[in-house]
């Protein structure tokens, strides 16, 4: 185990994020769990974690807000000084056709899956910089890679991670801070509860693992990518996405 940290997992109430919350614990850092909607679950994960022998907090902010997101890190740099691990994770989807998209929809979309990336690694990246250190991890999407019908402006949205990681990486490297990116697959979360099951068995028939894949496995590489062992590696995409993408 390496030395514990201070990690901060946005959008982490459920799904890949609250995954990454259990994993990280389980592992002896200090988790920060951050969500919007869903303060019950949030608790929930503190709950579940601090009862196993973990430690983990949690704070409400909209991370599309920058007020908010400035006042979430007021709190964590009062009790914790900042965070040395970041995890872009908070995102959300709207599926529909182009044409029937409003501006509202893709204001949106961006708002909390590119805006909320730039507020937060803004409030983090200060103390990594002092401390010569820092892992930021973005989350993704295949979707992103490759586009998706349907999917514009969540596609679009995770074009502008990666592009926002490679660059970042270049920028951040020489204060010794990682920043790389996750583009999983289709991962069984409530993210995808608007597919049918027909949606879910085509998309299944794609993936040479002819499989969705768990949030556990998405969890796996967000964490590789946070510790020691990728210490040589920056402005990278991994994908684990069961072959989808080759
Ligand atoms: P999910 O189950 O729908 O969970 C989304 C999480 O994001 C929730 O914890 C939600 O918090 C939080 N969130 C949404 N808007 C937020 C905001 N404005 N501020 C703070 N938190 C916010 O989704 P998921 O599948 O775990 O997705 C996590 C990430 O993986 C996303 O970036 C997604 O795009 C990406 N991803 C997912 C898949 C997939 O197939 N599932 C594939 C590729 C990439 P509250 O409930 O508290 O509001």
């Amino acid at each position: 185990m390496q030395n514990a940290k201070t990690v901060l997992i946005t959008g982490a109430s459920r799904g890949i994020g609250r995954a990454c919350a259990l994993k990280f614990a389980k592992n002896g850092h200090r988790v920060i769990i951050n969500y919007n909607k869903g303060k019950n679950e949030a608790q929930e994960l503190v709950n579940i974690i601090n009862e196993n022998g973990g430690y983990a907090v949690s704070y409400q902010a909209d991370v599309s807000d920058a007020a908010e997101v400035e006042e979430m890190f007021s709190k964590i740099n009062e009790r914790f000084g900042g965070v040395d691990i970041l995890i872009n994770n908070a995102g959300i989807a709207k599926t529909m056709m182009f044409c029937d998209m409003s501006e509202k929809d893709w204001d949106e979309v961006f708002g909390t899956n590119v805006k909320g990336m730039f507020n937060c690694t803004k409030q983090a990246i200060s103390y990594m910089v002092n401390k010569k250190y820092g892992k930021i991890v973005n989350i993704s999407s295949i979707w992103g890679m490759c586009g998706a019908s349907c999917e514009v402006a969540y596609s679009a949205s995770k074009a502008a991670v990666i592009g926002f990681t490679k660059a970042l990486a270049s920028e951040l490297g020489p204060s010794g801070i990682c920043v790389n990116c996750v583009a999983p697959g289709v991962i069984d979360t409530d993210m995808n509860n608007n597919l049918t099951n027909e949606d879910k068995d085509e998309l299944c028939a794609m993936t040479p693992l002819c499989r969705m894949g768990s949030v556990d496995e998405v969890a796996d590489v967000v964490y590789f990518l946070s510790g020691d062992e990728s210490s040589f590696v920056t402005g990278q995409v991994i994908s684990p996405n069961g072959g989808f993408v080759l």
